[in-house]
């Protein structure tokens, strides 16, 4: 079987779950996961191509596709001719119009929520200003419990089957346990996110997963990255704080305890700014959000209205530089010159294709890359060191987007976490 090129398939296979004896229902299962991974990397399929491109028997397929059509993850369509004489087939597609995974974003002033169908199409997006480091875990996360439960209801009344929430803080998470270890920014530091939330949901609530945000908006990024056969990845995300999700030879990099690409505390500040997470001269002090808006926006400003939405905040930045607003423009010139330092080590370190700077960089990409390029340039040392750079276009939210895709892993994994319609 052809490995599939999409991202996710390759960054959450946890190794092979099922050695020696398996169980006859795993197996199956483990099957049907395989068929629509198939179907997903490749396309509509008839199937007679599907049992020669898979060896697995045409029985087997047609019962495989049967139970995966049942909880409407396929559907067959219109017929192919595969050149033998006879019946003509039917192509099969991958469906999912009523599965959908959520992603839940917490962040240092906000939440978002996005609920993604396994087409594709996102069906849920909000946005929520919550003052979530001056709050505390419990009364943030009895909001974030009323805002899932009203998507939840929504989608139930229009017959759709969430399969998982995914929850994305901006902080180091303690996979084995399912709670948040350190989220410096929110003043966050061992809170039972799992265990918190599901109990708020009640017992017939999705299951309820954590990952950490820069490593959530990478899978949301690679998502799209793959498909031009791009496997290794930087994603910088552009808040307060500011870490990389690292995806390398394809897989999402998490290191022994979680703490990969908490870059934002990199020794870079020769200024010896107090950072939130304890030590002084962090690289996020100097090119976090917080850093850029003290300097691009003077004191007294509205900008710096923490109950303004973000998104305008920075949209009314971007009409500033545009208008040769020179704080604005020096502001911007300054973070582009603190960023090219790291990003000049992260280019050492992981040797990256491509790097994508998230968040509040995606305003300012005309004013930000350029910029960025021309000092990356002026320290290649060798063709094999280049890496390219863009901004990403999926704005501050692209965690909670990366969040709903990781959810919809799981029906890969095993389409039986899918009931019957
Ligand atoms: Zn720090």
């Amino acid at each position: 079987m052809t490995e599939d090129p999409t991202p996710s398939g390759l960054l959450l296979r946890q190794g092979n779950p099922l050695g020696g004896r398996v169980a006859q229902a795993e197996m199956r299962a483990s099957n049907m996961g395989l068929l629509l991974r198939h179907l997903r990397s490749q396309g509509g399929r008839s199937r007679a191509q599907l049992a020669s491109e898979t060896g697995l028997s045409k029985a087997t397929i047609s019962s495989l596709i049967a139970a995966l059509a049942e909880r409407g993850l396929v559907r067959e369509g219109e017929p192919v001719r595969d050149g033998a004489v006879g019946r003509p087939g039917l192509t099969v597609t991958l469906d999912g119009t009523y599965v959908a995974g959520v992603g839940l974003q917490i962040n240092v002033d906000y939440v978002a929520l996005t609920a993604v169908t396994l087409t594709g199409t996102v069906v849920r997006e909000s946005v929520l200003p919550v003052d979530v480091a001056h709050l505390g875990a419990d009364i943030v996360l009895d909001r974030v419990a009323t805002m899932l439960r009203r998507t939840l209801a929504s989608l139930r009344e229009s017959r759709t089957d969430v399969v998982g929430i995914t929850v994305s803080p901006p902080g180091v998470i303690d996979y084995a346990a399912g709670a948040l270890r350190f989220a410096p920014n929110l003043g966050w530091r061992n809170v039972p996110l799992t265990e918190a939330l599901s109990r708020r949901l009640g017992a017939d609530a999705p299951p309820v997963h954590l990952e950490n945000d820069a490593k959530l908006a990478a899978v949301a990024e690679y998502d799209r990255m793959a498909r031009d056969g791009i496997r290794d990845l930087l994603y910088l995300t552009g808040d307060v704080g500011v870490g990389a999700g690292i995806i390398a030879e394809g897989r999402l990099v998490r290191g022994w305890s979680g703490f990969s690409g908490e870059v934002g505390h990199l020794p870079l500040d020769p200024g010896l700014t107090p950072c939130n997470c304890g030590r002084r001269g962090c690289w996020e002090t100097v090119v976090g959000l917080a850093a850029f808006l003290r300097s691009a926006v003077p004191e007294g400003d509205s900008l710096r209205d923490p109950a303004r939405p973000i998104a305008d905040r920075l949209l009314t930045l971007r009409a500033r530089a545009d208008a040769g607003d020179e704080r604005t423009l020096a502001a911007l010139a300054a973070i582009a010159e603190r960023l090219a330092t790291g990003l000049g080590i992260l280019v050492d370190v992981l040797n990256p294709r491509m790097i994508v700077l998230g968040g509040y960089y995606g305003y300012f990409r005309e004013y930000l890359l350029p910029a960025l390029e021309a000092k990356l340039e002026a320290r290649l040392i060798d063709e094999g060191c280049r890496t390219l750079l863009a901004t990403s276009e999926l704005g501050l939210t692209a965690s909670a987007l990366g969040g709903a895709l990781l959810s919809l892993e799981h029906v890969f994994d095993d389409p039986t976490v899918v009931a019957g319609r």
